[in-house]
């Protein structure tokens, strides 16, 4: 299938790691030009030359996107740089663990990395989603749903996300802009490693999750996440919006008492 995305713009945030690394080269390979946003550099130039030597585009951006003023430059130098943005992919973020305990202050902390960002891209990123009838999507959590303890601050930005990939299907179909959400549960990537490599018995730790994964009793891939992303940015879902995709093996939906 030809997702049709050749040379179309996609600005993805938190592109240099885990998920967002599956992303941003799953939409290279469909021929997309990619500006990457990250705070840290070492990954996010890595994969700028990696690309470049392959004569591909990822543009790389420092920047913290919990900064607002951050995230206004971070929309107008994808634009001076591809001169239009066909596709915003909302996906960094953090399971910063802030509880009920932790106070206003920690929790407001915890939308600012893990909600207030994506209403500033998409903000920001209005009139060229417009020009270009684009598409956004955000990046979830099955914690939007299923809570997971200790984590209100994430919880409370994941089920927002949700809210507000309805909000704004609705409020943009008018102009074509398509909005949809992918959600995973138990993704691996190198962060997730290196919790699993914390614990006591890391062996047994993975084995756990795994465990109560019904597809096939193993953790997503980045890549598989990945794909779905790309389908839902592509014209080729072009009548898809409002909608939010559990990629997750089966983990979030099924009676536990046949997983586990
Ligand atoms: P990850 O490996 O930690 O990668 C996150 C990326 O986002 C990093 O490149 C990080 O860059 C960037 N980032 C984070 N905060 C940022 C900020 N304030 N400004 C700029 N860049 C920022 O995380 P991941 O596991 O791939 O998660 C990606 C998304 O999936 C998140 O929204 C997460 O909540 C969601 N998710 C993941 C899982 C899972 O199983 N992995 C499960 C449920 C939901 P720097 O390190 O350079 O800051």
């Amino acid at each position: 299938m030809d997702l049709e995305l050749k040379d179309k713009v996609a600005l993805v945030t938190g592109g240099s790691k885990g998920i967002g690394e599956g992303i941003v080269r799953s939409l290279l390979a469909e021929g997309a030009k990619v500006a990457n946003v990250n705070r840290s550099t070492a990954e996010g130039e890595a994969l700028e030359r990696e690309y470049e030597a392959l004569g591909k585009e990822c543009f790389f951006l420092q920047a913290d996107l919990c900064n607002e003023q951050a995230c206004a430059e971070v929309v107008s130098r994808a634009i001076d740089r591809f001169g239009r943005i066909d596709v915003l992919i909302n996906n960094a973020g953090v399971n910063d663990g802030v509880g009920i305990e932790a106070g206003l202050e920690a929790f407001v902390g915890s939308l600012q990395r893990n909600l207030f960002h994506y209403y500033l891209l998409v903000h920001h990123s209005l009139a060229e989603l417009k020009k270009s009838r684009g598409v956004i999507i955000n990046i979830g959590s099955k914690v939007s749903v299923t809570g997971q303890g200790g984590t209100s601050g994430y919880a409370a930005a994941k089920g927002a996300i949700n809210g507000l990939t309805r909000e704004w299907a609705l409020d943009l179909a008018e102009f074509g802009i398509r909005v949809n959400a992918v959600l995973p549960a138990e993704t691996w990537t190198p962060l997730y490693s290196h919790i699993i490599d914390a614990s006591p018995d890391p062996i047994a730790a993975k084995r756990g999750i795994e465990n109560l994964i019904p597809l096939g009793h193993r953790f997503t891939t980045k890549e598989e996440l990945a794909d779905m992303v790309v389908f839902l940015a592509s014209p080729r879902s072009s009548h898809t919006t409002g909608q939010i995709i559990f990629v997750d093996g089966g983990y979030t939906h099924f009676d536990r008492k046949y997983t586990s």
